[in-house]
């Protein structure tokens, strides 16, 4: 699992300057503002039913070039790609369909009805992204992992409020607790008695051995 970490070191000077709450895996979790929405990109693609992938136009049927059919249904589905930012750093990233319909609560399919056959305008409710500061959760994939590309598929989104900042200072709390220092402070406390065996480099198999008996019970002497 030690890849991990070089991953993010080599990652944090590019990408995650971004206040960052959580790094599991190969997901991070960021505070960020929507800045606008990626000029001359469309917000939604023709998508092959089958696999969910990029169906192009070819003069009347769609085609599906990774399922190398024409699918017999084909549905829009959303792809927005957003520039966000926030103190500290500016990228961009991609919201896809199921997240976008859960954050807008519309579909795509429904959204183009309402667009009166301008599938290339931008619809307001997408428009209407730009100023909000939302919590993203990014998947990293082997692009930005391997590349340092600067396009995150957004795995979720939330609404930050009081209940997850609080969340982000007890994580922040629990970062520092991680420190060594905590551990020397903590030892010392344990081991109060006999301070002066702790400084002196003795072999750690005698240090225990002398441990392990001095315990004090004090809840022996009750009454
Ligand atoms: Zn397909």
């Amino acid at each position: 699992m030690e890849p991990h970490l070089a991953y993010l070191c080599l990652l944090i000077p590019h990408t995650t300057q971004m206040l960052t709450l959580f790094f599991q895996d190969f997901v991070f979790t960021a505070i960020a503002t929507v800045n606008r929405l990626q000029e001359n990109i469309q917000w939604w693609y023709m998508s092959c039913d089958k696999c969910h992938k990029l169906a192009t136009k070819e003069t009347k049927n769609y085609y599906c070039k990774s399922c190398s059919i024409y699918p017999k249904k084909v549905t829009p589905r959303y792809r927005v790609r957003l520039q966000i930012s926030d103190h500290t750093s500016t990228t961009s990233c991609t919201l896809f369909d199921e997240e976008a319909a859960r954050l807008l609560n519309t579909s795509a399919s429904k959204l183009l009805d309402t667009q009166d056959g301008k599938s290339e305008e931008v619809p307001k409710i997408i428009q209407q992204l730009c100023g909000r500061r939302l919590i993203f959760r990014f998947k990293l994939n082997d692009n930005n992992l391997t590349f340092g590309t600067q396009n995150y598929a957004v795995k979720r989104t939330f609404v930050p409020d009081d209940r997850l900042e609080m969340l982000y200072l007890d994580n922040k709390a629990e970062e520092e607790l991680m420190d060594d220092e905590v551990d020397i402070v903590l030892m010392k406390k344990q081991n109060m008695p006999d301070t002066k065996s702790q400084n002196n480099k003795v072999s750690s198999g005698k240090l225990s051995c002398e441990q392990v008996p001095v315990k004090e019970e004090p809840h022996d002497s009750t009454g």
